[in-house]
């Protein structure tokens, strides 16, 4: 029974490589029911603003994974990443991405590095929810929720479960963002509790990456939020030997999607030199998913004995470590040739497959009383304060008044310090007397008082508290 099976070979170095993949996967007798969708640059140039044509849904939906080479976002506005799409609108929220050392094979400085990124994969900065405030001023939102970074971290704790890890590690920064990575390290030591027999620590996310770049060996599985494991993941696999040498896996309820972690690598197109190990990687990957793990074991252990052999690409190819430099097509023959035999030092691998996890239970989330205590008005006015000031300053609409105002986050007034730079995006903060609640109409009427005064507001945030506890 051959499993249906969506690919699509992307920009750049992605034919090259997915054709090296294919070729690979039709060596080792996968049985895949191949259906190939046309998405990447030639689509959004086409005037399809996510890189796809809308029917490609149906045959996402009809398959059962997809195997996704790299494509290029072109530049300029009005095109959305198309693998930010695939991922929130299919709901693939794990993104796992295992950065592994292949020493002495593989140049590294870290030959006992075996580390698994799991990323989460459909919040923070990357939900997309950006603009343009002011001529000269844009703002990107980072969107942390209970029931997305639940998902995440028990993903994470039931891989490291189910593949016999011992640790998990929390990236964050709660320092700083104290509400949003806050909440993730709050949902990240509840779900902890949830697996004693694993070790759990977390590091703030600066001094995380660099222990991460310096000793990757004390870490086992790491997860994070979007971004940091966007640009870990890389670091993770550059630092393993290559970038090219990184597969991942975007994991959802109802599908999944296997890619490289890397791009799709304009400069290095067309040339027949890109390393196909990544993508390889990312169909073992989907091959364990579908439930043909002995293929997957017999292509990993060729892979490994072409790397141990020293047929190199070009990334990772090293005079006196390699034996000779191939180009794309020369590695997947080597591999091809290699199936069937097991690598003589570097660990065999094998693949067991393992029940697909049941959609992850999601706790009812916090009932916390809320109360609308007051408002953030943000406007437009150039710099300085003085200017627009005594425009509002007098403004009083039920309880609210103007307590503080803020430029990039610095207070300017009350007891605003002469030193501090400003831009033309104001923060002003009214709050009811004595923290007393007020309603959605005070703050309408205070909207229209902006309007009266002439005031240019750009955007407003309502300011809550949680049984008592202020959510600003
Ligand atoms: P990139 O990962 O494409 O390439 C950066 C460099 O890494 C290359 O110049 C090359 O030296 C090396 N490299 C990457 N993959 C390699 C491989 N398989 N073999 C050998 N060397 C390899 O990053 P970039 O240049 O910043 O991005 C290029 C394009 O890729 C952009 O349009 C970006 O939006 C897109 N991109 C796509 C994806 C995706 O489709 N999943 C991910 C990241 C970037």
């Amino acid at each position: 029974m051959k499993t249906p099976v969506a690919i699509a070979k992307g920009d750049g170095i992605g034919p090259e490589i997915m054709d090296a993949t294919l070729f690979i996967l039709d060596a080792a007798a996968a049985q895949l029911e191949l259906h190939e969708v046309e998405i990447g640059e030639k689509m959004y140039l086409k005037g399809f603003p996510t890189g796809m044509d809308p029917k490609t849904w149906e045959i996402l939906r009809h398959t059962k994974a997809f195997l996704k080479a790299p494509i290029t976002t072109p530049q300029g506005g009005g095109f959305k990443s198309l693998n930010v799409t695939v991922r929130t609108t299919l709901g693939l929220y794990a993104n796992v991405r295992p950065c592994v050392s292949y020493f002495p094979f593989v140049d590294t400085k870290h030959p006992g590095m075996d580390v698994v990124i799991v990323r989460e994969n459909e919040e923070d900065l990357y939900a997309g929810l950006e603009y343009r405030q002011t001529p000269n001023v844009c703002q990107s939102l980072k969107l942390i929720s209970r029931q997305g970074s639940e998902k995440i971290v028990r993903y994470a704790f039931e891989y490291a479960k189910r593949h016999g890890r011992k640790k998990v590690t929390l990236f964050m920064k709660d320092n700083i963002m104290k509400f949003s990575d806050g909440l993730f390290h709050k949902v990240f030591d509840e779900i902890a509790k949830e697996y004693p027999d694993i070790v759990n620590e977390h590091w703030i996310v600066d001094i995380g990456a660099a222990k991460l770049a310096d000793t990757p060996e004390i870490f086992d599985v790491l997860v994070m939020p979007n971004l940091y494991g966007d640009i870990l993941s890389d670091v993770a696999a550059q630092i393993a030997g290559s970038v090219g040498l990184a597969g991942s896996a975007n994991i959802g309820d109802h599908g999944a999607m296997f890619e490289a972690i890397h791009g799709s690598a304009p400069r290095r197109a067309g040339q027949n030199v890109a390393n196909p190990s990544g993508l390889l990687l990312g169909a073992i990957q989907m091959l364990v998913h579908i439930g043909q793990e002995k293929v997957a074991e017999a292509i990993h252990n060729a892979w490994l004995c072409t790397l141990e052999e020293g047929i190199h690409t070009y990334d990772i190819y090293k005079e006196g470590v390699s034996r000779e430099k191939v180009g794309t097509k020369e590695f997947a023959k080597a591999v091809a040739a290699n199936l069937g035999k097991q690598p003589q030092q570097l660990s065999p691998v094998t693949y067991k497959v393992l029940p697909h996890l049941p959609p992850p239970p999601l706790t009812e989330g916090s009932l916390e009383e809320r109360k609308l205590l007051g408002i953030d008005i943000f406007i437009y006015h150039k710099p300085p304060l003085e200017h627009f000031f005594s425009r509002i300053s007098h403004i009083a609409i039920g309880p609210l008044r103007l307590k503080m105002i803020t430029n990039r986050g610095v207070r300017v007034w009350p007891e605003g310090q002469p030193e501090t730079f400003c831009i033309e995006q104001w923060r002003c903060r009214f709050l009811g007397n004595d923290g007393v609640a007020v309603s959605q109409n005070d703050l309408i009427q205070l909207l229209h008082a902006f309007d009266t005064v002439q005031m240019d507001v750009i955007k407003s945030e309502h300011l809550y508290s949680f049984a008592g506890n202020p959510g600003f």
